[in-house]
């Protein structure tokens, strides 16, 4: 077995990208500025969103913070997003999810330009990466293709079970895999909460990417020998051993599927951190655009 190990990849990457701003800034060009916007204070987001500001000074780039209160409106948000879309110094945003219920996520997502929407979420990013045309990929689905390419992993005319179909991983995941793309040409089966016998399905799978968010869900009898697994869930489970009360655990049961698996993320480490080292390299992607655009 071996351990696709998403924390030494990213930080290989994030050097690419520091690489990159250092030659931009002898050339005169401009520095990449991500901003993120975090409404409220959700603990695993504003975990989230300090790891992406973090990451953004490892790779040289500007970032700007901005916090809400939870109680903000649909209207204000709105407003700050506009001031994001019509900022030149801004390359790209994001607006971390979860948002409060009475702020609609969708009208938020359709708000962000999507020249600038470096999370990959917008229709407009989405429709053109289901077409083939370059697009701003979603950022775990980017990162899982870049983790399998990094390792060499065969995915062509294998068969790749996905389980899940949100819009922001399995959705995007199975039109990526099936896609004519270096990583790509799988047969994919996209297997989700009403899906009958998928102990059935996931026992056919060259690979298997688990996104629905029950922890240590795949155990080790539903999957074949030498199976190529990326677990992509990540859930705070109560853990009284431990010094904060909880631990991570991913949707996939590690002791058991790892003695099947030829290759398998851990949960943290794997597909966390390649996320947030994708969404520095669409920043970086968005601020190259303009200077095409210039
Ligand atoms: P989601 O809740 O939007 O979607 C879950 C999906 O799982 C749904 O499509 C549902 O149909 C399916 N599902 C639920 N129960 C099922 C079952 N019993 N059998 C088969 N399918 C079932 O979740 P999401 O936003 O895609 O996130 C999934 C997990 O991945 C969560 O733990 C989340 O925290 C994690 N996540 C991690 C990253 C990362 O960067 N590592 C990024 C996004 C999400």
């Amino acid at each position: 077995m071996i351990l696709l190990d998403g924390k030494a990849t990213s930080n290989q990457i994030k050097e690419e990208i520091a690489i990159a701003v250092t030659k931009r800034k002898a050339l005169g060009k401009k520095i990449p500025h991500l901003a993120a916007v975090l409404v409220g204070n959700d603990g695993a987001s504003m975990t989230y969103v300090n790891s992406k500001v973090k990451s953004c000074e490892v790779a040289g780039f500007k970032s700007t913070l901005i916090e809400l209160d939870a109680n903000t409106s649909e209207d204000i948000l709105l407003n700050e997003i506009n001031k994001l879309n019509t900022n030149d110094d801004i390359d790209g945003f994001i607006v971390q999810l979860p948002l409060p219920k009475h702020i609609d996520e969708q009208k938020v997502i359709m708000a962000v330009h999507p020249d600038k929407d470096v999370d990959g979420f917008h229709p407009t990013n989405v429709g053109r990466m289901a077409l083939d045309l370059p697009a701003f990929l979603s950022a775990t689905p980017y990162g899982i293709l870049e983790l399998l390419e990094r390792y060499n992993i065969e995915t062509s005319g294998k068969h790749a079970v996905i389980i899940g179909r949100s819009h922001i991983v399995g959705r995007p995941m199975s039109i990526l895999l099936s896609q004519k793309r270096t990583v790509g040409n799988a047969t994919v089966t996209v297997a989700h909460s009403r899906t009958k016998n998928l102990k059935e399905i996931t026992l056919q799978a060259d690979i298997i990417i688990a996104a629905l968010g029950i922890p240590e869900f795949l155990t080790g009898d539903m999957v074949k020998d030498d199976v190529v697994i990326v677990d992509v869930g990540i859930t705070r489970v109560d853990d009284t051993t431990k010094k904060r009360g909880y631990r991570l655990a991913g949707d996939v049961h590690f002791k058991s599927v790892s003695k099947k698996a030829s290759y398998i993320t851990p949960v943290p480490g794997g597909v966390g951190p390649m996320t947030i080292a994708m969404l520095l390299k669409n920043t970086l992607l968005a601020c190259e655009n303009k200077d095409i655009a210039n």
